[in-house]
Order: structure tokens, then sequence, then C-alpha cells
């Protein structure tokens, strides 16, 4: 058996320069791999151009979804609320304010400055309050932290989501997924010159487009943000036909081969990026030629169709967010009403004990209902 060639650049794969490639790339919770497909350093390199590019475009998405990642954690992202604010927002569904504030306001003659600071945690309010001391000395550092009061608070504005993708960079990366499959498959990806010729050459065509008409995913599960690729090769129409989506919102057709002569051939991959776990899904790809076309040339995406595709995936994605925060708030009241209440560990708690608990715990709800009330409100 020869050896294979990379993909990208012909360069021969062996032992040292293999690489895992991922089908989907792990920015975006992708788990399966590929080997013998493309080289170390063209692995790097597009990996840094066109899946980098990809999982920008996607990070919104994946936050919002909270998707799990092999390697290391979405990015937590700005984003302007509604209100003009600026929020961060984590891939754990938390948020926090972009940067810690201070301010000084002198009281009446006489009485001194009133400072105040807003910090992202604890440490981070020790570490300000002790630059405060080095400017005015007098500052009794342990009470000032004594009074310091750490709480959580729900922004009552929405966040503005920028969603847009698009570009060579992004659509290269989804031709190299929709490739590897087929190569891992058993179609020889240097016979699919549409995909091949797009991936090594700006001037050449791209080969994928959106496709939003009909939905290609015959048992698509509901409320699923998933992710999927599928292939089929097929040598009575001389085509190696692809589907790749992402998030169930960004949906593209692909054509990598328009001279195929292997045998049928059809596989498919996705997965559920939230959990990680596979999802064995049907893609009918019997598209026609002048349907891929159409789709090159945007014309099978209906107006409001992507935003349709998105609102399909969000409310289960605001189900799963409630649910997270609501044992987050629960599991943290418990732990700050019993560390509170007076009782030491070990001991009977008292009637006088218990009604402290009651009123530690409700303390530390009420933020999370009075929030959730004003949200049904505001739906309503
Ligand atoms: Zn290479």
């Amino acid at each position: 058996m020869t050896s294979p060639k990379c993909v990208l650049c012909d360069k021969k794969i062996t032992k040292k320069n293999d690489t895992k490639e991922h089908l989907i790339p792990n920015a975006i919770g992708g788990r399966k791999k590929v080997k013998g497909f493309i080289c170390k350093s063209c692995n790097n390199t597009s990996g840094d151009n066109w899946e980098s590019e990809l999982a920008k475009q996607l990070n919104p998405l994946s936050l919002l979804f909270g998707i799990s990642r092999e390697r290391g954690e979405a990015p937590s992202q700005l984003f302007e609320t509604t209100g003009g604010d600026k929020l961060k927002l984590n891939v754990d569904g938390s948020m926090s304010i972009e940067k810690p504030t201070y301010s000084e306001r002198p009281m009446e003659p006489g009485a001194g400055v009133q400072i105040q600071i807003r910090a992202r945690s604890m440490a981070e309010a020790k570490q300000m309050l002790q630059g405060v001391k080095r400017k005015y000395p007098q500052v009794d550092l342990k009470e000032s932290l004594n009074n310091a009061k750490s709480q959580y608070y729900y922004c009552p504005d929405m966040l503005n989501f920028n969603l847009s993708f698009g570009g060579h960079k992004a659509g290269r990366s989804i031709v190299k997924s929709a490739l590897a499959l087929a190569a891992s498959s058993g179609i020889p990806a240097r016979e699919c010159t549409e995909a091949t010729n797009y991936l090594r050459s700006d001037e050449a065509e791209a080969c994928f487009g959106y496709f939003y008409e009909k939905d290609l995913i015959q048992n698509r599960p509901k409320g699923i943000p998933l992710h999927c690729i599928s292939i089929k090769g097929c040598s009575k129409i001389k085509q190696v036909i692809g589907y790749v989506e992402y998030f169930g919102t960004l949906r593209t057709v692909l054509c990598l081969c328009e001279s195929y002569e292997g045998p049928e051939i059809s596989d498919t991959y996705a997965i559920n990026p939230i959990t990680g776990e596979e999802l064995s899904l049907l893609v009918n790809l019997n598209l026609s030629n002048s349907e891929i076309r159409e789709a090159y040339d945007y014309k099978k995406t209906p107006n409001g169709s992507i935003e349709a595709a998105l609102g399909e995936v969000i409310p289960a994605s605001m189900k799963a967010a409630f649910e997270k925060e609501k044992d987050r708030v629960l599991n943290e009241a418990v732990i700050y009403a019993f560390e509170n209440c007076g009782a030491k560990e070990g001991e009977m708690l008292t009637p006088e004990h218990t009604k402290k608990l009651t009123s530690l715990m409700m303390e530390r709800i009420k933020p999370f209902i009075l929030h959730q009330l004003t949200q049904t409100r505001n739906r309503k």
C-alpha cells in the first residue's frame, strides 16, 4: 500500500507528520477524528485560519448553548445589552461585568470622600481596596472588606446577539469537514477536485451554498442545536454531495466532486454539542444539480428561514439555562444559609437557627425569583 498524501499540500503522510483531524472542529464541540487525511503543518495552518474563523463566527451560539468541548472552553465574549451596558457571557451561562468600576465622590466639606467599588470577585475587591489604602492610609481595610457585599444580580436587559457567518475562511472549514468524512468512508479525497481546488486555491469557485428550502434531516430530533456532516457518493450522477449543518442553524450543501466513478457510498456523523453524544440521523441527499447550483447562488435561503432554524433550537437552550441556574442558586443558597445561620457543625438546629436559615435562603433566592417574574412579564 502506498502511503497517503496530504490532501492540501501533497506531502507524503508519514508516521511523523500524520495528525488526527477533527471531523467537526473541536472549537464547536467536535469529537471524532480522522487520520491520514492532511499533514500536521496543514492541520495547524487550516486550524489557525479556517477553523478559528468559523469558531469565532459561531462563538455566540457556543456560549448560548453552553457546549462542551474535548479540549478547552468556548471563550467568554462581550455583548452589548439592550440597555447599552456591556456584559461578558461565559460558557457556563453566567455573566460578568466587563471590568471593575471605581468612583470617588466628595461628601460635605470636611467629611471626606465616598468611594464605591464594583468588582467581579472578592479577591478583586480586596486588591482594589489595597490601592485605596495606599491613597488614603486612614482606610480600615478589614472593616471595609467586612462591609463588602457579594451579590448576584440579573441584568434586566437582553443581550444583543449579532450573528453573522460566511466568507471563504469559514467556508473552507466546512468543505474540509465534508471532505474528511468522505475520505474516512472510502471516497478518495484527491478525486474530489471541486473540493480540493477550493481548499487549495483562492481563485477556485466555492463549492458550497446555504440551504434552507426544505429540511434534509429526515428524523431531526426536536430542540437540539445539532452538528451534522453527511456525504453521498453516487456514480450514476457522477457526484459526491455533502451536507454540513452547525447548531441546527447554519445549513449548507456541497458538491465535492463532479466526476465520481466509485461505488455508492453514504455516511453521516452527527452530535449534540451540549453533551458531545453522537446522534443517529438520516439525511436525504437526493439533490439535483440545479438545486445545488441555486444554493450556491443564495436562492435556497427563503426570507426568515435562518431565523426560523435558530428559533427551533433557542427555547430548549433557554430551558436548559433556567434549570442550570435554578440548581446553582438553590445549592448556593443552602450552603450560604448553613454557613451563616449561627449553628455549629453537628449541632442540633434550634428554632432560632431554622428561622435564620429560612430567611438567609430566601435572601439568596429572591433575585432569581424576581428575575423570572420580570422575564415572564416581559415576554407577555
Ligand atoms: Zn499538508
